[in-house]
């Protein structure tokens, strides 16, 4: 008699291999047996005509406030997630003295658009040290295992304070404290560090997240943190323009340490080759020894509406006017054609910078969902400012249009970056490439602009099912993409394949019924705070540790995550391989 035993899927276990129909057994939270599974299982589900995957291990995700008052981390459970790697870009919650607490919270705001109001009223501040963070999140129950990293932006405004806050230069003392208590978050558990080089992340009085302009002194000195550790992943928040001497230390600390460095590529609109640049220095760093991985997104994602942080009518004096003002009566301004009228007539030169593209973009702004689909890869004639062309009209008309439908509730897409070209060709490039990895979801981040949580579940709707502009993925590709080749860059490798010995975290999906619905505002973080969100059809079970977490989309109650503490071995089985 086994646990579970789920019967007669069709197996697509994580490896690469070509799926193949199977049962899968499980037993005390490990896969007991995959292939022809004669005894019964006290539990058993029937997946004849389904697909069984490993459970997907987002690693990049910002729950780290969340994790702190919802077991559930949704909407990533809601898409097949069994694992998520928290802490990235350099920020977090930890370490935290108790008059930084304020600060963190409206660094995390401001840079990944998480409502301040939310963190502030949700996490109940129960440590001080990266240790007790990790702690006080062991304390509490999950549906889905949690690993964390150490960040850069909270250690070194730990350490410097206000000197670290405004980013100026490190002392040899300081870089030793900020190494020591890296050290002491990796010793604890935490599987990296991480730290954010782009401009385009600031804290609320709009100066560049802690570290960002760290030297490679200061990266060095706590690299070997990580090397005294002897584990740990270094993760960078990037802005696709790596300059030279950065990818030097970076190159230098993977190379002596031996561990792996990772960092954000995506296509830059404007300079949409800059990420082969990348990559060729990658692959030459990869040849001398040197473990470094670009992460890649599988599509661009940002989703524009009135209730989201920005639109392309945030900044005319007849939208401001009426901008706080709660939804409901905003919107009824919004249905006066006098309202309309002013806001659509008023001029504004465009903003400095991406901004310009947010506001007056309109070659880069599309309608999300065409023929009853939401549609991330439109052509460039099917831009709403192609349309308003041909129409003859204003392109604001149509969008705030758009935005009026559904009652208010109307989006546009804007691919503000990874769509330079206006299709995924690049993409699909990039996912072919050895030395890059499926990552940036933002899972709990970016709330009032994107729902890129549901990247798991694009990953086989989409670029495996559904799209018809270029190539696509094999179902064994796109699924080892996201459990055993993001398990592994974590040392996690006691999951992300389908094999005896290993975690039964695993996904039973109805593939072509599997879909992502239209994304949707929903106001219920702590203090009624708004987030954006995607659901998802045809998950069939999510299995946690051996036990149903998700049944058709419906949570079980049972809540079997855990905190993931240190990398984790392989089974001796398949130690080898
Ligand atoms: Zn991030």
């Amino acid at each position: 008699m086994h646990d579970l035993v789920i019967r007669g899927g069709m197996v697509v276990d994580g490896t690469g291999r070509a799926p193949r129909i199977a049962d899968v057994a499980v037993d005390g939270g490990l896969i007991s047996k995959v292939g022809a599974v004669e005894a019964a299982g006290r539990r058993e589900i029937s997946a004849k005509g389904l697909i069984v995957t490993p459970g997907w291990v987002d690693i990049h995700t910002h729950y780290d406030g969340q994790v702190t008052w919802d077991p559930y981390l949704s909407p990533s459970c809601w898409h097949g997630v069994t694992t998520v790697v928290m802490g990235n870009c350099g920020v977090g919650f930890a370490p935290a003295r108790p008059d930084r607490r304020e600060w963190l919270i409206g660094l995390m705001e401001s840079v990944e658009d998480i409502p301040g109001s939310a963190l502030a009223e949700g996490i109940k501040w129960e440590w001080e040290t990266f240790p007790e963070y990790m702690d006080s999140i062991d304390r509490k129950p999950l549906v889905l295992d949690v690993a964390t990293q150490a960040p850069h932006g909270s250690i070194r405004a730990y350490v410097m304070g206000e000197r670290g806050a405004r980013n100026e230069e490190a002392t040899p003392a300081d870089i030793a404290e900020m190494a020591r208590i890296t050290r002491e978050a990796l010793e604890a558990g935490a599987l990296g560090f991480s730290t954010s080089r782009t401009q385009l992340h600031r804290a609320k009085d709009g100066e560049p997240v802690p570290g960002t302009y760290a030297g490679a002194e200061e990266m060095i000195g706590i690299g070997k943190a990580l090397g005294q550790a002897g584990h740990g992943v270094f993760e960078i928040a990037s802005d696709m323009t790596i300059p030279d001497d950065e990818f030097a230390w970076m190159k230098q600390f993977a190379a002596a340490s031996g561990l792996p460095v990772t960092f954000g590529m995506l296509q830059a609109p404007g300079n949409p080759e800059k990420w082969r640049d990348l990559l060729r220095l990658t692959e030459e760093a990869r040849a001398e020894g040197a473990q470094i991985t670009a992460q890649i997104a599988c599509r661009p994602g940002m989703v524009l509406g009135w209730q989201s942080t920005v639109h392309p009518f945030v900044r005319k004096t007849g939208y401001r006017e009426i901008a706080t003002l709660p939804f409901a009566e905003r919107l009824e301004r919004l249905k006066d054609p006098a309202v309309r009228e002013a806001i659509l007539s008023e001029v504004t030169p465009p903003p400095p910078g991406i901004g310009a593209l947010l506001t007056h973009g309109f070659n880069n702004m599309f309608r999300l969902e065409r023929a009853g689909k939401l549609d991330y890869e439109p052509r460039a004639e099917d831009s709403i400012g192609a349309e308003a062309d041909r129409a003859g009209v204003d392109p604001q008309a149509v969008i705030y249009d758009m935005l009026m439908e559904n009652d208010g509730r109307g989006y546009i897409y804007l691919p503000l970056l990874n769509y330079a070209k206006f299709n995924f060709d690049h993409i699909a490039e990039m996912m072919n490439h050895p030395a890059t990895i499926l990552s940036l979801s933002d899972g709990g981040a970016h709330c009032g602009v994107i729902c890129d949580a549901s990247f798991p579940t694009y990953m086989l709707t989409y670029w495996v099912r559904d799209r018809e502009r270029g190539e696509r993925l094999s179902l064994e590709k796109a699924v080892s993409m996201q459990t055993r080749d993001t398990a592994r860059l974590y040392g996690m490798n006691d999951r992300g394949v389908l094999a005896p010995g290993l975690k039964a975290d695993i996904n039973v999906i109805d593939f072509e019924a599997l879909q992502i619905l239209a994304p949707e505002m929903i106001f219920d973080l702590p203090a009624d705070g708004r987030r954006l969100v995607q659901r998802a059809e045809g998950y069939r079970a999510t299995v946690v540790s051996g036990v149903v977490t998700f049944e058709n989309g419906v949570a079980t109650g049972k809540l079997p995550g855990k905190l993931v503490r240190g990398p984790q071995a392989a089974p001796a089985l398949l130690a080898a391989e």
